[in-house]
């Protein structure tokens, strides 16, 4: 079973649940439609990865607040990447079908270390991809922030201990070409940065 770090000890998540459509500018930028529930999927564990490994096919990453779940509340946040595999989700939402295969394949879920958290709000992350401000955004620009959020997957997904939520990402997603450089920071309320990961694609 694939694992994440929280707080210097291992975890393994039995699934990873995801929001497709939770700012509304990055709705608009993909030409989709605010949604009147929350879009939601899973990614499975073996979708868990530290490291960004591009496949044949082009590949988007999107930046996503991520929350650690024990005893049905948020205890950690890290930094997530949901890469999505760009030209088979076209093929797939066109006929219909599910998006495991473009959303849920190895590697797909990449994540920094997890740390302890009293409260999400007022949370951000920011992706620099190349040393350029790609991504920015945060619980206050959600359409389901967390409170939302939890309640509305507990009714069709349980939320056991160290299951992952991905909670939706901010506009700005693109391709990752090889060599490229992202840093991605969770920061609190004040400014602080929380988390600090770096990746170079593969
Ligand atoms: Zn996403």
């Amino acid at each position: 079973m694939q694992q994440i770090r929280f707080n210097g000890e291992y975890r393994t998540p039995g699934k990873i649940v995801c929001v497709g459509r939770n700012y509304v500018e990055h709705i608009l930028e993909l030409g989709n439609e605010v949604p009147d529930e929350p879009v939601l999927f899973i990614k499975p564990n073996s979708a868990i990865a530290d490291e960004i490994v591009l496949r044949a096919e082009a590949c988007r990453f999107e930046a996503e607040i991520t929350l650690l779940m024990h005893h049905g509340v948020c205890a950690g946040v890290g930094l997530g990447l949901d890469l999505t595999l760009i030209e088979v989700q076209k093929q797939l939402i066109a006929k219909g079908l599910p998006w495991e295969k473009c959303k849920g394949f190895n590697g797909s879920a990449v994540f920094s270390p997890f740390v302890p958290v009293d409260s999400v709000e007022g949370l951000r992350l920011e992706l620099w991809v190349n040393g350029k401000l790609q991504q920015s955004g945060g619980v206050a620009l959600m359409i389901y922030p967390p409170e939302q959020l939890l309640p509305e997957i507990a009714r069709y997904f349980a939320l056991q201990d160290d299951d992952l939520v991905m909670t939706g990402t901010p506009q700005g997603v693109a391709q990752l070409r090889p060599g490229d450089r992202l840093e991605g920071k969770i920061l609190d309320p004040n400014g602080n940065v929380l988390i600090g990961q770096s990746w170079v694609v593969q």
